[in-house]
C-alpha cells in the first residue's frame, strides 16, 4: 500500500481505511487473524521479539493483527497515540485502575457512572485499599474540593446516564493537571464523531465497543486511547500480564462498526433530537432530558463540546413508576432492555433496572425518579418509534 498519513485525513475516511497493513494476498478487506502464536524464523530472532528489540507478534494475548488493526483506527479517530484493545468495556476501566494505581491512591469518580464502574472503584479497588470518592458530574467546585494529595485520576462519563448531564472536559481536565492527576473520561455514550476528550484536555479515554461501536449488538469489547508514554509504561505491561484480550474476531465486528460510525451517530442523533422535541409536546410527560433542547442546564455547554447531542433520551412522566412501566409494556416494536447504542430502539426504566440497587435516597439524590424512561433512540424509522410510544402514553 502506498505511504499514507492518516493524520491528514478526516475521521470518517480514517474509520474506513486506516489500520490495514494489506498481506501478500492483495484482500481488499481485513483478514481475520484466528491464531495463537506466531512463528520465529530462529532462536536468535525468538529472543530478540521477546525482549522487544525486534517488533513483531508473539503470542494473541497481547499482540494480534486484526486487533492492532481496530486499536489502529479508534486511535487515530480519538486523536490518541496509542489504543489497546480489551475483552470488554469493563475490562478496559480495569485496566486503567490495575496499571495506574497503588494501595493508598485515591479517585474522584462522578456519581452517575455505568453501575459497574461504580462496583469496581468502590468494592475491587477498595479492597486493595484504593478509595473512591464520588461527586456531582457538573459541579468542578466539588470535583477539586474532592482532591486530596493521593488523588491519582478523576474519572468521569459525559453525557451522563441517564440524566444525560453534561460535564465541562476542557474545565476538569485544568483542575486535573492543576493538582498533578489524571482526568479519565469514558466516551462511550459520544463516541470520537460526537467529542474528543483528548483534545479538550484528558488524557486516557475509556470505551464500551459493545454500545456505538458495534453498533448492532453483536460483540462484547472495550478500548483504552492515551499517550504512547501512559500506554507502554502503565496500560500495556497489565493487558500483557491481566490477558483480558479482545479476540480477533470481535475486533473485525468492530472495525466493520468504526466503518460506519459516523454516518450512524448522525442519524441516531437526529432522531433522539426530533424525538426529543415530540415528547416535549406530549401530555403526561413532565420533564425530557436532552441536551439539544434550549431547556436543558447545559445545552450551550454541549453546542460547543459535542458535534451533535447524541442518540439518548430521557424524559419522565408525571404519573410516576406506575405511568412508566405503562407506557413501557405497551410497546410492541422498542426492545425492553437495558443496553444502549443499536440499531434497534431500547427503552428502560432505570429506577428499576440499572440504578435499581442504589437505595431509594441515593437514586433521589442522584436525581433518577420513579416516572424517568430512557431511549436509546436507533435507526427505525421515526414515526414508527413515535406511534410506539404513543400506545402507552
Ligand atoms: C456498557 C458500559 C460500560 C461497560 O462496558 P461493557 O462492554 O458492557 O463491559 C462502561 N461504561 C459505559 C458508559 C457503558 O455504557
Amino acid at each position: 500500500m502506498k505511504d499514507i498519513n492518516w493524520n491528514d485525513y478526516s475521521l470518517e475516511t480514517q474509520a474506513i481505511r486506516a489500520g490495514h497493513q494489506r498481506t501478500h494476498e492483495d484482500e481488499h478487506s481485513i483478514p481475520i487473524f484466528a491464531t495463537s502464536s506466531y512463528v520465529f524464523k530462529s532462536a536468535e530472532e525468538a529472543a530478540l521479539r521477546f525482549t522487544g528489540k525486534k517488533p513483531g507478534n508473539i503470542y494473541s494475548r497481547f499482540t494480534n493483527p486484526t486487533v492492532n488493526a481496530f486499536q489502529e483506527r479508534l486511535a487515530l479517530m480519538e486523536k490518541g497515540e496509542r489504543c489497546l484493545a480489551f475483552s470488554s468495556g469493563m475490562a478496559a476501566i480495569m485496566a486503567v485502575g490495575m496499571g495506574l494505581l497503588k494501595a493508598g491512591d485515591h479517585v474522584v469518580c462522578s456519581r452517575g457512572v455505568f453501575g459497574n464502574t461504580v462496583l469496581m472503584f468502590q468494592n475491587y479497588f477498595g479492597k486493595f485499599g484504593v478509595e473512591t470518592d464520588f461527586v456531582d458530574l457538573i459541579d468542578a467546585a466539588a470535583w477539586e474540593a474532592a482532591i486530596k494529595p493521593n488523588t491519582r485520576f478523576l474519572f468521569l462519563e459525559t453525557p451522563s446516564n441517564p440524566l444525560i448531564e453534561i460535564a465541562d472536559i476542557s474545565v476538569l481536565a485544568d483542575i486535573a493537571h492543576k493538582h498533578n492527576c489524571l482526568l479519565i473520561v469514558d466516551n462511550c455514550f459520544c463516541t470520537p464523531v460526537l467529542q474528543k476528550p483528548l483534545e479538550l484536555g484528558a488524557d486516557i479515554v475509556v470505551h464500551s465497543a459493545t454500545k456505538y461501536i458495534d453498533g448492532q449488538g453483536r460483540c462484547v469489547g472495550g478500548a483504552v486511547v492515551a499517550s504512547d508514554e501512559i500506554i507502554e509504561k502503565h496500560i500495556y505491561p497489565y493487558l500483557r500480564t491481566g490477558g483480558a484480550t479482545m479476540s480477533p474476531f470481535n475486533a473485525w465486528v468492530f472495525l466493520s462498526g468504526l466503518e460506519t460510525l459516523a454516518v450512524r451517530m448522525k442519524a441516531h442523533c437526529d432522531s433522539a433530537f426530533e424525538l426529543a422535541r415530540w415528547l416535549e409536546q406530549q401530555s403526561g410527560i413532565a420533564k425530557v432530558h436532552y441536551p439539544g433542547l434550549p431547556s436543558h442546564a447545559q445545552h450551550e455547554l454541549a453546542k460547543r463540546q459535542q458535534s451533535h447531542f447524541g442518540g439518548v433520551v430521557s424524559f419522565e412522566l408525571s404519573g410516576g413508576k406506575e405511568h412508566a412501566w405503562k407506557l413501557i409494556d405497551a410497546t410492541a416494536l422498542l426492545s425492553i432492555t437495558a443496553n444502549l447504542g443499536d440499531v434497534k430502539t431500547t427503552i428502560t426504566h432505570p429506577a428499576t433496572t440499572t440504578h435499581g440497587r442504589l437505595a431509594p435516597e441515593a437514586r433521589a439524590a442522584a436525581g433518577i425518579k420513579d416516572g424517568l424512561v430512557r431511549i436509546s433512540v436507533g435507526l427505525e424509522n421515526l414515526e414508527d418509534i413515535k406511534k410506539d410510544i404513543l400506545r402507552g402514553l
